[in-house]
């Protein structure tokens, strides 16, 4: 079925690891660490509250909705600043969030299959979230790595894939991309005419409005016994 295939473009979040219950943990260590570097932010603010404001916040500022780094570190300093503290604090605890954040666990098949993939492809992985793959235990298991926030776009925008084609210098006539979330990652591959393989771990149900993907696994294992049988 995808036997012209030569690059392989990977979400991450919810596709090659579990992401809520990461950030959830990030949140807290960052809320944390301000209650002593900022007290008087975590007396007028909740968890809840800074989460409100940093949505809000990201509604007023559509240019770096993309970015969540750039999103968490302006919102965070407009909140410290209302309390009379500097950027600074912002940033160090922008550093907090940022390596909880990286603290991910893949799940059991992902680094064996990748590995196993990158034998006949070429493996690339495409995030609009703000992990870095470098301090992740992915950090070796792509040939190229690209970010939302790096690229300008986040998908369903098809300006990730066109910046992984030029970085791998493979055309998008020979992309397979493979992802959880139906919009950004199948129908925004679909439109580039991109076959798509949708990763369903938790057994959802696929949006009737939306065309199925070319194909659906519970877990990448399953995508490379079809690829390298
Ligand atoms: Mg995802």
């Amino acid at each position: 079925m995808f036997g012209h295939v030569e690059a392989i473009t990977f979400d991450l979040d919810d596709t090659l690891w579990p992401c809520h219950e990461v950030i959830v943990a990030a949140e807290r260590a960052c809320y944390e660490w301000l209650s002593d570097a900022a007290p008087r932010v975590t007396r007028h603010h909740s968890l809840e509250s800074l989460r409100e404001h940093r949505i809000a916040f990201s509604h007023r500022r559509p240019d770096i909705a993309h970015d969540m780094t750039a999103v968490r570190l302006h919102a965070l300093s407009e909140v410290l600043s209302d309390h009379g503290y500097a950027v600074d604090v912002a940033r160090r605890a922008s550093d907090v969030f940022r390596a909880a954040r990286n603290r991910v666990t893949p799940y059991d098949e992902v680094v064996d299959v990748l590995r196993r993939l990158r034998a006949r492809y070429t493996v690339i992985s495409v995030t609009n979230g703000n992990s870095q793959i470098e301090h992740t235990p992915l950090r070796d298991s792509f040939d190229y790595s690209l970010t939302a926030a790096e690229v300008g776009a986040a998908k369903p925008d098809p300006a990730m894939f066109h910046a992984a084609s030029t970085r791998c210098g493979i055309g998008l006539d020979r992309f397979l991309h493979v992802g959880d979330d139906p919009v950004r990652d199948v129908q925004a591959a679909r439109a580039l005419g991109i076959p798509t393989v949708w990763v369903d771990r938790a057994a959802t149900t696929w949006p009737p409005d939306i065309d199925p993907a070319d194909m659906q696994v519970s877990n990448i294992g399953e995508l490379a016994e079809q690829l390298l049988s």
